[in-house]
Protein backbone atom coordinates (compact mmCIF):
# COMPACT_ATOMS: atom_id res chain seq x y z
CA UNK A 1 0.00 0.00 0.00
CA UNK A 2 1.41 3.27 -1.08
CA UNK A 3 1.76 6.01 2.06
CA UNK A 4 0.00 9.01 1.76
CA UNK A 5 2.21 12.22 2.93
CA UNK A 6 2.09 16.01 2.48
CA UNK A 7 4.81 17.86 0.81
CA UNK A 8 6.63 18.89 3.64
CA UNK A 9 7.17 14.74 5.59
CA UNK A 10 8.14 14.09 1.99
CA UNK A 11 10.93 16.77 1.58
CA UNK A 12 12.23 16.76 5.39
CA UNK A 13 12.40 12.96 5.13
CA UNK A 14 14.58 13.09 1.30
CA UNK A 15 16.57 15.58 3.67
CA UNK A 16 17.29 13.95 6.40
CA UNK A 17 18.58 10.77 4.99
CA UNK A 18 20.51 12.52 2.33
CA UNK A 19 21.96 14.41 5.47
CA UNK A 20 22.77 11.60 7.20
CA UNK A 21 24.30 9.68 4.64
CA UNK A 22 26.17 12.65 3.55
CA UNK A 23 27.30 12.56 7.03
CA UNK A 24 28.09 8.99 7.28
CA UNK A 25 30.11 9.06 4.06
CA UNK A 26 32.13 11.98 4.90
CA UNK A 27 32.86 10.58 8.42
CA UNK A 28 34.03 7.69 7.20
CA UNK A 29 36.25 9.30 4.21
CA UNK A 30 37.58 11.77 7.11
CA UNK A 31 38.20 8.74 9.69
CA UNK A 32 40.01 7.13 6.73
CA UNK A 33 42.19 9.84 6.15
CA UNK A 34 43.43 10.76 9.64
CA UNK A 35 43.28 6.70 10.72
CA UNK A 36 47.25 6.81 10.16
CA UNK A 37 48.14 9.81 11.32
CA UNK A 38 45.97 9.15 14.21
CA UNK A 39 47.97 5.97 15.06
CA UNK A 40 51.34 7.60 14.48
CA UNK A 41 49.73 10.21 16.83
CA UNK A 42 49.28 7.78 19.60
CA UNK A 43 52.36 5.97 18.95
CA UNK A 44 54.38 9.19 19.27
CA UNK A 45 52.09 9.59 22.57
CA UNK A 46 53.27 6.11 23.88
CA UNK A 47 56.98 6.87 23.07
CA UNK A 48 56.94 9.76 24.82
CA UNK A 49 54.65 7.81 27.82
CA UNK A 50 57.81 5.14 28.03
CA UNK A 51 60.65 7.48 28.19
CA UNK A 52 58.38 9.70 30.77
CA UNK A 53 57.62 6.51 32.60
CA UNK A 54 61.36 4.64 32.56
CA UNK A 55 62.63 8.38 33.91
CA UNK A 56 60.11 8.50 36.76
CA UNK A 57 59.12 12.25 35.41
CA UNK A 58 55.39 10.92 34.80
CA UNK A 59 53.07 13.03 37.09
CA UNK A 60 50.10 10.79 37.46
CA UNK A 61 48.41 13.40 39.48
CA UNK A 62 47.76 16.00 36.99
CA UNK A 63 44.17 16.16 36.03
CA UNK A 64 44.12 15.52 32.50
CA UNK A 65 46.64 12.23 32.88
CA UNK A 66 44.17 9.80 32.69
CA UNK A 67 43.83 6.43 35.04
CA UNK A 68 47.75 4.62 36.17
CA UNK A 69 47.49 1.50 37.84
CA UNK A 70 50.94 -0.88 38.08
CA UNK A 71 49.78 -4.30 37.58
CA UNK A 72 52.04 -7.68 38.26
CA UNK A 73 53.13 -10.62 36.54
CA UNK A 74 49.82 -12.86 38.36
CA UNK A 75 47.77 -9.57 37.20
CA UNK A 76 47.35 -8.23 40.66
CA UNK A 77 46.49 -4.77 40.39
CA UNK A 78 47.43 -1.82 42.21
CA UNK A 79 46.20 1.99 41.51
CA UNK A 80 48.83 4.83 41.07
CA UNK A 81 46.21 7.46 40.58
CA UNK A 82 43.21 5.57 40.41
CA UNK A 83 41.60 2.82 42.51
CA UNK A 84 42.45 -0.88 41.57
CA UNK A 85 39.33 -1.70 40.87
CA UNK A 86 38.34 0.85 38.20
CA UNK A 87 40.47 -0.85 36.05
CA UNK A 88 38.86 -2.22 32.66
CA UNK A 89 39.56 -5.56 31.30
CA UNK A 90 41.09 -4.12 28.52
CA UNK A 91 43.66 -1.89 30.07
CA UNK A 92 44.87 -4.99 32.28
CA UNK A 93 45.44 -7.57 29.13
CA UNK A 94 47.47 -4.81 27.44
CA UNK A 95 49.18 -4.57 30.85
CA UNK A 96 49.89 -8.75 30.50
CA UNK A 97 50.68 -8.34 26.74
CA UNK A 98 53.37 -5.27 27.51
CA UNK A 99 54.87 -8.02 30.68
CA UNK A 100 55.03 -10.87 28.18
CA UNK A 101 56.25 -9.26 25.16
CA UNK A 102 58.85 -7.09 27.09
CA UNK A 103 57.78 -3.84 24.79
CA UNK A 104 55.32 -0.63 25.80
CA UNK A 105 52.26 -0.92 23.79
CA UNK A 106 49.72 1.66 22.87
CA UNK A 107 45.95 0.97 22.11
CA UNK A 108 43.76 3.48 20.28
CA UNK A 109 40.76 3.41 17.94
CA UNK A 110 38.23 6.13 16.99
CA UNK A 111 38.29 9.71 17.81
CA UNK A 112 35.36 8.85 20.95
CA UNK A 113 37.36 5.54 22.04
CA UNK A 114 39.55 5.74 24.93
CA UNK A 115 43.46 5.29 24.53
CA UNK A 116 45.68 2.87 26.58
CA UNK A 117 49.25 2.34 26.92
CA UNK A 118 50.97 -0.43 29.34
CA UNK A 119 55.12 -0.20 29.62
CA UNK A 120 56.83 -2.71 31.57
CA UNK A 121 58.27 -1.37 34.54
CA UNK A 122 62.52 -1.71 34.52
CA UNK A 123 62.71 -1.60 38.60
CA UNK A 124 59.93 -4.19 39.48
CA UNK A 125 58.39 -7.14 37.97
CA UNK A 126 55.35 -5.19 36.83
CA UNK A 127 54.06 -3.28 34.06
CA UNK A 128 52.42 0.33 33.81
CA UNK A 129 48.87 0.53 32.83
CA UNK A 130 46.53 3.36 32.19
CA UNK A 131 43.78 4.60 29.98
CA UNK A 132 42.96 8.16 28.60
CA UNK A 133 39.35 8.33 28.20
CA UNK A 134 37.95 10.10 24.67
CA UNK A 135 36.77 13.79 25.57
CA UNK A 136 33.21 12.43 24.02
CA UNK A 137 31.32 9.40 24.48
CA UNK A 138 29.47 7.72 21.84
CA UNK A 139 26.15 8.37 24.15
CA UNK A 140 26.45 12.63 24.40
CA UNK A 141 27.64 12.18 20.31
CA UNK A 142 24.50 10.47 19.52
CA UNK A 143 22.58 13.30 21.93
CA UNK A 144 24.38 15.94 20.15
CA UNK A 145 23.39 14.08 16.91
CA UNK A 146 19.86 13.31 18.02
CA UNK A 147 19.47 17.35 19.39
CA UNK A 148 21.08 17.97 15.67
CA UNK A 149 18.11 16.50 14.17
CA UNK A 150 15.61 18.05 15.99
CA UNK A 151 16.40 21.06 15.91
CA UNK A 152 16.96 20.75 11.84
CA UNK A 153 13.26 18.70 11.75
CA UNK A 154 11.62 22.07 13.74
CA UNK A 155 13.38 24.37 11.72
CA UNK A 156 12.52 22.80 8.61
CA UNK A 157 9.38 22.49 9.17
CA UNK A 158 9.01 25.59 10.08
CA UNK A 159 10.18 27.05 7.18
CA UNK A 160 7.92 24.38 5.19
CA UNK A 161 5.16 25.91 6.58
CA UNK A 162 5.38 29.20 5.70
CA UNK A 163 7.37 28.97 1.96
CA UNK A 164 5.60 25.84 1.31
CA UNK A 165 3.08 24.11 3.14
CA UNK A 166 0.79 27.31 3.86
CA UNK A 167 0.63 28.80 0.19
CA UNK A 168 -0.03 25.10 -1.02
CA UNK A 169 -3.00 24.69 1.39
CA UNK A 170 -4.61 28.37 0.71
CA UNK A 171 -4.25 27.62 -3.20
CA UNK A 172 -6.43 24.18 -1.78
CA UNK A 173 -9.06 25.99 -0.15
CA UNK A 174 -9.36 28.58 -3.35
CA UNK A 175 -9.80 26.07 -5.62
CA UNK A 176 -12.32 24.26 -3.40
CA UNK A 177 -13.74 27.70 -3.64
CA UNK A 178 -13.58 27.99 -6.99
CA UNK A 179 -15.45 24.60 -7.97
CA UNK A 180 -18.42 25.23 -4.89
CA UNK A 181 -19.00 28.38 -7.87
CA UNK A 182 -17.73 31.18 -5.90
CA UNK A 183 -15.88 32.50 -8.72
CA UNK A 184 -14.38 35.43 -7.15
CA UNK A 185 -11.53 33.03 -5.14
CA UNK A 186 -8.31 34.51 -5.76
CA UNK A 187 -5.32 33.33 -3.44
CA UNK A 188 -2.66 35.64 -1.99
CA UNK A 189 0.50 35.38 -4.01
CA UNK A 190 3.61 33.82 -2.00
CA UNK A 191 5.68 31.36 -0.99
CA UNK A 192 8.76 29.65 -2.95
CA UNK A 193 8.86 31.08 -6.68
CA UNK A 194 7.41 27.71 -7.86
CA UNK A 195 4.15 28.57 -5.46
CA UNK A 196 4.10 32.13 -6.20
CA UNK A 197 4.16 31.36 -10.17
CA UNK A 198 1.12 28.45 -9.18
CA UNK A 199 -0.97 31.47 -7.23
CA UNK A 200 -0.25 33.87 -9.86
CA UNK A 201 -1.30 31.60 -12.76
CA UNK A 202 -4.45 30.44 -10.47
CA UNK A 203 -5.54 34.13 -9.94
CA UNK A 204 -5.42 34.34 -13.94
CA UNK A 205 -7.15 31.68 -14.43
CA UNK A 206 -9.82 32.58 -11.97
CA UNK A 207 -10.26 35.72 -13.97
CA UNK A 208 -10.63 34.27 -16.64
CA UNK A 209 -12.40 31.69 -15.64
CA UNK A 210 -15.37 34.20 -13.94
CA UNK A 211 -15.29 36.49 -17.33
CA UNK A 212 -16.39 33.20 -19.23
CA UNK A 213 -18.74 32.07 -16.41
CA UNK A 214 -20.40 35.68 -17.22
CA UNK A 215 -20.14 35.13 -20.35
CA UNK A 216 -22.31 32.35 -20.46
CA UNK A 217 -24.73 32.60 -17.95
CA UNK A 218 -26.00 36.11 -20.25
CA UNK A 219 -25.94 33.67 -23.36
CA UNK A 220 -27.76 31.50 -21.33
CA UNK A 221 -30.42 34.39 -20.45
CA UNK A 222 -30.27 35.60 -24.23
CA UNK A 223 -30.84 32.11 -24.88
CA UNK A 224 -34.11 31.62 -22.30
CA UNK A 225 -35.39 34.97 -23.13
CA UNK A 226 -35.26 33.99 -26.85
CA UNK A 227 -36.91 30.48 -26.16
CA UNK A 228 -39.60 31.80 -24.09
CA UNK A 229 -40.19 34.86 -27.30
CA UNK A 230 -39.66 32.07 -29.24
CA UNK A 231 -42.77 29.71 -27.59
CA UNK A 232 -44.98 33.28 -26.71
CA UNK A 233 -44.32 33.86 -30.66
CA UNK A 234 -45.65 30.31 -31.68
CA UNK A 235 -48.56 30.11 -29.36
CA UNK A 236 -49.49 33.50 -30.69
CA UNK A 237 -49.05 32.20 -34.46
CA UNK A 238 -51.59 29.38 -33.75
CA UNK A 239 -53.76 31.31 -32.00
CA UNK A 240 -53.80 34.39 -35.25
CA UNK A 241 -54.13 31.29 -37.57
CA UNK A 242 -56.90 29.36 -35.74
CA UNK A 243 -58.69 32.65 -35.18
CA UNK A 244 -58.25 33.54 -39.11
CA UNK A 245 -59.61 30.07 -39.55
CA UNK A 246 -62.76 30.74 -37.48
CA UNK A 247 -62.79 34.06 -39.19
CA UNK A 248 -63.32 33.26 -42.68
CA UNK A 249 -65.32 30.29 -41.84
CA UNK A 250 -67.70 33.15 -39.80
CA UNK A 251 -67.53 35.35 -42.69
CA UNK A 252 -68.67 32.46 -45.42
CA UNK A 253 -71.33 31.37 -42.78
CA UNK A 254 -72.59 34.53 -41.78
CA UNK A 255 -73.08 35.73 -45.46
CA UNK A 256 -74.26 32.29 -46.97
CA UNK A 257 -76.84 32.15 -43.92
CA UNK A 258 -77.81 36.06 -43.22
CA UNK A 259 -79.02 36.88 -46.82
CA UNK A 260 -82.12 34.28 -46.18
CA UNK A 261 -81.95 35.14 -42.79
CA UNK A 262 -82.76 38.81 -44.04
CA UNK A 263 -85.74 37.71 -46.66
CA UNK A 264 -87.20 34.94 -44.36
CA UNK A 265 -87.69 37.58 -41.46
CA UNK A 266 -89.15 39.99 -44.22
CA UNK A 267 -91.34 37.45 -45.13
CA UNK A 268 -92.73 36.84 -41.59
CA UNK A 269 -93.05 40.01 -41.12
CA UNK A 270 -95.68 40.51 -44.08
CA UNK A 271 -96.92 37.31 -43.43
CA UNK A 272 -97.72 38.74 -39.35
CA UNK A 273 -100.18 41.49 -41.23
CA UNK A 274 -102.30 39.25 -42.63
CA UNK A 275 -105.44 40.53 -40.72
CA UNK A 276 -107.26 37.11 -41.65
CA UNK A 277 -104.32 35.57 -39.39
CA UNK A 278 -106.11 33.52 -36.57
CA UNK A 279 -104.66 33.77 -32.73
CA UNK A 280 -102.14 30.85 -33.01
CA UNK A 281 -100.93 31.64 -36.31
CA UNK A 282 -99.97 34.87 -34.54
CA UNK A 283 -98.18 34.00 -31.60
CA UNK A 284 -96.45 30.94 -34.01
CA UNK A 285 -95.19 33.93 -36.21
CA UNK A 286 -93.83 35.83 -33.25
CA UNK A 287 -91.91 33.12 -31.39
CA UNK A 288 -90.57 32.24 -35.25
CA UNK A 289 -89.59 35.87 -35.60
CA UNK A 290 -88.09 35.73 -32.07
CA UNK A 291 -86.20 33.17 -32.69
CA UNK A 292 -84.70 34.39 -36.65
CA UNK A 293 -83.93 37.44 -34.61
CA UNK A 294 -81.55 35.41 -32.00
CA UNK A 295 -80.03 33.85 -34.85
CA UNK A 296 -79.43 37.69 -36.51
CA UNK A 297 -77.39 38.34 -33.55
CA UNK A 298 -75.25 35.29 -33.57
CA UNK A 299 -75.06 35.69 -37.39
CA UNK A 300 -73.82 39.92 -36.03
CA UNK A 301 -71.63 38.38 -33.41
CA UNK A 302 -69.97 36.07 -36.09
CA UNK A 303 -69.49 38.79 -38.47
CA UNK A 304 -67.96 41.26 -35.82
CA UNK A 305 -65.52 38.55 -35.19
CA UNK A 306 -64.35 37.78 -38.62
CA UNK A 307 -64.40 41.61 -39.67
CA UNK A 308 -61.31 43.88 -38.41
CA UNK A 309 -63.13 46.77 -36.66
CA UNK A 310 -62.87 50.19 -37.36
CA UNK A 311 -60.37 51.60 -34.45
CA UNK A 312 -60.61 54.91 -33.24
CA UNK A 313 -57.29 55.52 -31.14
CA UNK A 314 -59.29 58.82 -29.09
CA UNK A 315 -58.47 58.98 -25.25
CA UNK A 316 -61.11 57.81 -22.96
CA UNK A 317 -61.94 57.25 -19.54
CA UNK A 318 -61.99 54.00 -18.82
CA UNK A 319 -63.58 54.55 -15.09
CA UNK A 320 -66.54 56.65 -17.42
CA UNK A 321 -66.85 53.42 -19.45
CA UNK A 322 -67.33 51.32 -16.93
CA UNK A 323 -70.23 53.35 -15.22
CA UNK A 324 -72.15 53.27 -18.32
CA UNK A 325 -71.70 49.16 -18.46
CA UNK A 326 -72.90 49.31 -14.91
CA UNK A 327 -76.20 51.74 -15.82
CA UNK A 328 -76.81 49.36 -19.37
CA UNK A 329 -76.30 46.25 -17.10
CA UNK A 330 -78.37 47.03 -13.94
CA UNK A 331 -81.52 48.46 -15.76
CA UNK A 332 -81.50 44.74 -17.28
CA UNK A 333 -81.32 43.15 -14.00
CA UNK A 334 -83.21 45.55 -11.63
CA UNK A 335 -80.92 47.50 -9.30
CA UNK A 336 -81.76 44.94 -5.96
CA UNK A 337 -81.17 42.06 -8.04
CA UNK A 338 -77.21 42.19 -8.27
CA UNK A 339 -75.07 45.05 -6.37
CA UNK A 340 -72.65 46.83 -9.17
CA UNK A 341 -69.76 48.47 -7.04
CA UNK A 342 -67.31 50.90 -8.91
CA UNK A 343 -63.84 51.09 -7.30
CA UNK A 344 -61.35 53.90 -8.97
CA UNK A 345 -58.07 54.20 -7.71
CA UNK A 346 -55.83 57.43 -7.44
CA UNK A 347 -53.91 57.94 -10.51
CA UNK A 348 -56.01 57.12 -12.82
CA UNK A 349 -54.99 58.55 -16.27
CA UNK A 350 -57.09 58.47 -20.07
CA UNK A 351 -56.37 55.46 -21.66
CA UNK A 352 -55.93 54.94 -25.32
CA UNK A 353 -58.39 53.03 -27.78
CA UNK A 354 -61.65 52.75 -29.34
CA UNK A 355 -64.72 54.17 -26.86
CA UNK A 356 -67.72 51.67 -28.10
CA UNK A 357 -64.82 48.61 -28.90
CA UNK A 358 -63.79 49.44 -24.94
CA UNK A 359 -67.88 49.38 -24.09
CA UNK A 360 -68.27 46.00 -25.98
CA UNK A 361 -65.02 44.40 -24.15
CA UNK A 362 -66.42 45.74 -20.22
CA UNK A 363 -70.22 44.82 -21.80
CA UNK A 364 -69.54 41.36 -22.64
CA UNK A 365 -67.26 41.06 -19.52
CA UNK A 366 -70.31 41.93 -17.48
CA UNK A 367 -73.18 40.31 -18.89
CA UNK A 368 -70.44 37.36 -18.23
CA UNK A 369 -69.77 38.32 -14.46
CA UNK A 370 -73.65 38.67 -13.95
CA UNK A 371 -74.39 34.84 -15.54
CA UNK A 372 -72.02 33.84 -13.27
CA UNK A 373 -73.64 35.15 -9.80
CA UNK A 374 -77.09 33.86 -10.93
CA UNK A 375 -78.76 32.29 -8.46
CA UNK A 376 -76.13 32.82 -6.16
CA UNK A 377 -76.75 34.09 -2.53
CA UNK A 378 -74.85 36.69 -2.91
CA UNK A 379 -74.92 38.68 -6.05
CA UNK A 380 -72.05 41.44 -6.35
CA UNK A 381 -70.05 42.36 -9.42
CA UNK A 382 -67.10 44.75 -9.40
CA UNK A 383 -65.30 46.69 -11.20
CA UNK A 384 -61.69 48.18 -10.67
CA UNK A 385 -59.99 51.11 -12.30
CA UNK A 386 -56.46 51.89 -11.41
CA UNK A 387 -53.03 53.19 -13.70
CA UNK A 388 -50.71 50.59 -13.84
CA UNK A 389 -47.18 51.94 -12.61
CA UNK A 390 -43.97 51.60 -14.53
CA UNK A 391 -42.22 48.85 -13.18
CA UNK A 392 -38.53 49.86 -11.38
CA UNK A 393 -35.68 49.69 -14.30
CA UNK A 394 -32.49 47.90 -13.30
CA UNK A 395 -29.87 50.85 -11.44
CA UNK A 396 -33.02 53.39 -10.90
CA UNK A 397 -32.58 54.53 -6.77
CA UNK A 398 -35.08 52.34 -5.27
CA UNK A 399 -34.65 55.01 -2.05
CA UNK A 400 -36.66 57.79 -3.77
CA UNK A 401 -38.88 58.67 -1.59
CA UNK A 402 -41.10 60.31 -4.52
CA UNK A 403 -42.08 58.02 -6.80
CA UNK A 404 -41.99 58.46 -10.70
CA UNK A 405 -45.20 59.13 -11.88
CA UNK A 406 -44.90 57.25 -14.94
CA UNK A 407 -48.34 54.75 -15.82
CA UNK A 408 -47.20 52.29 -18.34
CA UNK A 409 -51.25 51.08 -18.76
CA UNK A 410 -54.59 51.71 -17.28
CA UNK A 411 -56.54 48.35 -16.14
CA UNK A 412 -60.09 47.90 -15.43
CA UNK A 413 -60.81 44.52 -13.58
CA UNK A 414 -64.06 42.88 -13.26
CA UNK A 415 -64.91 40.37 -10.56
CA UNK A 416 -67.89 38.50 -9.25
CA UNK A 417 -69.06 35.79 -6.57
CA UNK A 418 -69.53 33.44 -8.99
CA UNK A 419 -68.10 30.03 -9.16
CA UNK A 420 -65.13 31.38 -11.36
CA UNK A 421 -63.15 29.20 -14.24
CA UNK A 422 -62.07 26.00 -13.49
CA UNK A 423 -57.62 25.63 -13.94
CA UNK A 424 -58.24 23.24 -16.35
CA UNK A 425 -60.65 25.74 -18.76
CA UNK A 426 -58.73 28.89 -17.86
CA UNK A 427 -56.76 29.29 -21.94
CA UNK A 428 -59.63 27.30 -23.60
CA UNK A 429 -62.36 30.00 -22.35
CA UNK A 430 -60.87 32.51 -25.16
CA UNK A 431 -60.93 30.18 -27.54
CA UNK A 432 -63.72 31.34 -30.25
CA UNK A 433 -66.79 28.56 -29.39
CA UNK A 434 -66.08 27.55 -26.36
CA UNK A 435 -68.81 27.58 -23.84
CA UNK A 436 -70.14 26.32 -21.15
CA UNK A 437 -73.54 27.66 -21.09
CA UNK A 438 -76.42 25.86 -21.86
CA UNK A 439 -76.98 25.56 -26.04
CA UNK A 440 -79.34 28.36 -26.92
CA UNK A 441 -77.57 30.88 -24.64
CA UNK A 442 -73.84 30.90 -25.30
CA UNK A 443 -72.20 31.27 -28.42
CA UNK A 444 -68.79 31.17 -26.92
CA UNK A 445 -67.51 34.30 -29.03
CA UNK A 446 -67.91 36.70 -26.07
CA UNK A 447 -64.17 36.64 -24.60
CA UNK A 448 -62.68 35.45 -27.83
CA UNK A 449 -64.22 38.88 -29.52
CA UNK A 450 -63.17 40.62 -26.23
CA UNK A 451 -59.61 39.48 -26.36
CA UNK A 452 -59.02 40.49 -30.15
CA UNK A 453 -60.36 43.58 -29.82
CA UNK A 454 -58.28 44.77 -26.73
CA UNK A 455 -55.27 43.35 -28.58
CA UNK A 456 -56.43 45.78 -32.00
CA UNK A 457 -56.33 48.80 -29.40
CA UNK A 458 -52.71 47.32 -28.11
CA UNK A 459 -54.44 46.26 -24.68
CA UNK A 460 -55.02 42.47 -23.61
CA UNK A 461 -57.93 40.87 -21.76
CA UNK A 462 -57.04 38.14 -19.44
CA UNK A 463 -57.97 35.78 -16.59
CA UNK A 464 -56.59 37.08 -13.26
CA UNK A 465 -57.49 34.16 -10.70
CA UNK A 466 -54.90 36.00 -8.29
CA UNK A 467 -56.68 38.80 -7.84
CA UNK A 468 -60.21 37.22 -7.53
CA UNK A 469 -61.32 39.26 -4.27
CA UNK A 470 -64.97 37.92 -4.21
CA UNK A 471 -64.40 34.00 -4.41
CA UNK A 472 -65.26 34.04 -8.11
CA UNK A 473 -63.92 35.05 -11.42
CA UNK A 474 -61.52 38.22 -12.28
CA UNK A 475 -60.49 39.40 -15.55
CA UNK A 476 -58.43 42.13 -16.21
CA UNK A 477 -58.94 44.62 -18.99
CA UNK A 478 -55.82 46.43 -19.76
CA UNK A 479 -55.32 49.32 -22.39
CA UNK A 480 -52.34 52.18 -22.77
CA UNK A 481 -52.33 55.07 -22.05
CA UNK A 482 -53.62 57.98 -24.24
CA UNK A 483 -50.95 60.32 -25.33
CA UNK A 484 -53.28 63.59 -25.22
CA UNK A 485 -55.62 64.35 -22.45
CA UNK A 486 -58.92 64.03 -22.30
CA UNK A 487 -61.10 66.49 -24.37
CA UNK A 488 -62.94 69.46 -21.89
CA UNK A 489 -65.87 68.52 -22.59
CA UNK A 490 -65.35 64.48 -22.04
CA UNK A 491 -67.52 63.01 -18.70
CA UNK A 492 -64.60 62.50 -15.82
CA UNK A 493 -65.63 60.19 -13.43
CA UNK A 494 -62.38 59.37 -11.53
CA UNK A 495 -62.05 61.29 -8.67
CA UNK A 496 -58.95 59.51 -7.01
CA UNK A 497 -60.11 56.94 -4.26
CA UNK A 498 -64.05 56.91 -5.29
CA UNK A 499 -65.90 54.07 -4.48
CA UNK A 500 -69.58 54.03 -6.57
CA UNK A 501 -72.33 51.55 -5.56
CA UNK A 502 -75.39 50.98 -8.10
P1 LIG B 1 -70.37 32.56 -23.69
O1 LIG B 1 -70.62 33.56 -22.62
O2 LIG B 1 -71.25 32.71 -24.85
O3 LIG B 1 -70.28 31.16 -23.19
P2 LIG B 1 -67.77 33.65 -23.63
O4 LIG B 1 -66.65 33.59 -24.60
O5 LIG B 1 -68.20 34.96 -23.18
O6 LIG B 1 -68.93 32.84 -24.27
O7 LIG B 1 -67.36 32.78 -22.37
C1 LIG B 1 -66.81 31.52 -22.54
C2 LIG B 1 -66.89 30.73 -21.27
O8 LIG B 1 -66.08 31.32 -20.27
C3 LIG B 1 -68.25 30.70 -20.62
O9 LIG B 1 -69.08 29.72 -21.20
C4 LIG B 1 -67.92 30.38 -19.17
O10 LIG B 1 -67.71 29.00 -19.01
C5 LIG B 1 -66.61 31.09 -18.98
N1 LIG B 1 -66.79 32.35 -18.26
C6 LIG B 1 -66.74 33.58 -18.80
N2 LIG B 1 -66.92 34.51 -17.83
C7 LIG B 1 -67.05 33.87 -16.66
C8 LIG B 1 -67.29 34.28 -15.29
N3 LIG B 1 -67.40 35.57 -14.95
N4 LIG B 1 -67.40 33.31 -14.35
C9 LIG B 1 -67.28 32.00 -14.68
N5 LIG B 1 -67.06 31.56 -15.94
C10 LIG B 1 -66.98 32.48 -16.93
Amino acid sequence: MRLRQGVAAEVLISLALVMATGTALLAAVLLQIDDDRIESLHGLLGRGFVASAHHGIVDFDQADAGHWWSVDARGAVRGINAPSGAIDDRTRALALASLGTGAPLVESGAPWEAIRFAAPEPARAGAVAGRIDAPISVALLGAVVAVDVVVFVLFGWSLMRRRVVGPLRRLVVAVRELSGSDVAASVPVEGVAEIEELASAFNEMQVALAARTGALEKAVRELRTANANLIQAREGLDRAERLAMVGSLAAGVAHEVGNPMGALLTYLELAGRDPGLGELGKRSLSKAVEQGERVRIILRQLLDFSRPPRIERGPLDLADVASRVIELVSTQHGPDAIRFELEVAEGVVPARGDLSLALQILLNLAINAVAAVRGRPTRTVRFEVAPILRRRRVGEDATRSVPLPRVDGVVCRVSDTGDGVAAEQAERIFDPFFTTKPPGEGTGLGLANARRLAEEMGGSVELEPERAALGGACFRFVLPVADEPLPSDGVRSNEPHQSRMS
